[in-house]
């Protein structure tokens, strides 16, 4: 179960467990904003380079779990791979940093090819930074030693550990051991010794799964600052649409080894690509229309939509658009009339269940009407261009409700 109430339309937390990780990490707080990014000249400074995945393919025996998988990052940006538990990103991302081979396909890391036809980079040549769940680093061996694990014997191992303390802002923490640091302190130090080999680009696997909600919050702030600030080429790998969305420039929804979208966090979730990517990304509602053009027939009204629509469409209501108030007398016969069937109250935001004409639908709002379990409501749709898909899209997800994916654990109590 989720850990805290989620005031908009979040997915919930999940928890699925994770086998096989791709290495270590940790890390710090501060906030900072992604269009704070200093792209170029950063990404330049400190080596970073973009990554292109291109045609990946990947089975396990008779169990094909990607499917030609396309994917670029321009240096100096974060992308999210967000996707259920076992949809592949993983492997994605163990395929990226040499530990699995693909079937057919490539990756490059700036100007070189790692894998590809007849080319498989070791992982140790790859020069890319992994970063894993919380608690790992070694614990016996100081701040400095730590920091200094991937660099061999090299002459210049004093001045590089140096060099990447001060860059997550711990200079002078060479002597300090893991347990005497917070939980920040000790991601960052994971984050300086996953760039003291000079990587093109950083991956981080699931890195704030293990961590309770208000340091994974904390955290992701500040991982995500450090990040922009280093102009770090990064994939953060996750299952949670919050975390997605939070630490990414950009988002990959993955499902079933398919990228299903990329774009902007408000694209993804503003404009989903399907009714699955809708679900995934939040709460939504989707209720039954006939498009013609640039309006939809629905039973709350006639509603503009984003794109041109025809035919039989199901249309996403996010459960923040949608309004509900006392009926007027003259309403209370009208298809946008329901009724109250459950109500939960979350402190930011006051949830409603609404029946209504045989289907449930999910409102949600920090001023929700003084309304009862039992009362009858009018909705009203208050949302932007309404998004509208072929009904046909639905095939396999329930209209209405609160979407709930089996990989998903259930929404906020
Ligand atoms: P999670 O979020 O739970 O870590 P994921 O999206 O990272 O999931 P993967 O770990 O990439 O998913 O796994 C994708 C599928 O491939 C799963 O069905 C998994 O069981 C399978 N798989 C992964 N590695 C192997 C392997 N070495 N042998 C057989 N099957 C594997």
């Amino acid at each position: 179960m989720p850990n805290a109430p989620q005031p908009r339309d979040a997915a919930p937390r999940p928890q699925a467990p994770v086998r096989r990780r791709l290495g270590n990490g940790r890390n710090g707080q501060a906030a900072g904003g992604r269009g704070a990014r200093a792209h170029t000249g950063a990404a330049d400074r400190n080596g970073f380079r973009d990554l292109r995945i291109v045609g990946v393919h990947k089975s396990f025996g008779e169990s094909k779990v990607l499917h030609g998988v396309d994917l670029s990052i321009e240096s100096g940006r974060t992308l999210s791979l967000l996707g259920p538990s076992g949809c592949g990103k993983t492997t994605l991302m163990r395929i990226v940093s040499g530990l699995e081979a693909a079937d057919r396909g490539e990756v490059h890391v700036g100007e070189r090819l790692l894998a590809g036809p007849g080319v498989h980079t070791a992982p140790e040549s790859r020069r890319i930074g992994l970063l894993g769940q919380e608690r790992s680093l070694f614990p016996h061996l100081s701040v400095g030693a730590n920091a200094a694990y991937g660099l061999g014997r090299s002459s210049d191992r004093a001045t590089r550990v140096r060099e990447v303390l001060d860059m997550v802002d711990l200079a002078g923490f060479e002597k300090r051991m893991p347990d005497s640091l917070s939980g920040g302190q000790q991601q960052r130090v994971a984050i300086a010794r996953a760039l003291a080999p000079r990587p093109r680009m950083l991956l981080l696997d699931e890195p704030f799964q293990a961590l309770d909600v208000h340091l994974r919050l904390e955290l992701q702030a500040e991982v995500r600052t450090l990040l922009a600030a280093l102009g770090a080429t990064a994939v953060i790998v996750t299952h949670d649409q919050d975390e997605a969305f939070v630490m990414g420039d950009e988002v990959a929804v993955m499902q079933e080894g398919h990228i299903r979208q990329r774009g902007t966090p408000s694209e993804v979730y503003g404009h989903p690509a399907s009714p699955w990517v809708a679900s995934f990304v939040g709460d939504a509602n989707f209720i039954p229309g006939l498009g013609s053009g640039a309006t939809v027939a629905t039973p709350l009204g006639s509603l503009a939509t984003c794109c041109p629509v025809s035919g039989e469409v199901a249309v996403l209501v996010r459960p923040s658009h949608l309004r509900l108030d006392a009926p007027a007398e003259d309403q209370r016969d009208t298809a946008a009339v329901g009724q109250v069937e459950a109500m939960r109250f979350y402190g930011p935001a006051t949830e409603c269940r609404v029946q209504i004409g045989g289907d449930i639908l999910l409102a949600r709002s920090d001023r929700m009407p003084s309304v009862r379990v039992g009362d009858d409501v009018a909705l009203s749709y208050t949302g932007p261009p309404a998004v509208a898909y072929p009904a046909s899209a639905m095939a396999g997800l329930r209209r209405n409700g609160r979407q709930r994916h089996p990989e998903r654990p259930n929404p906020a109590p």
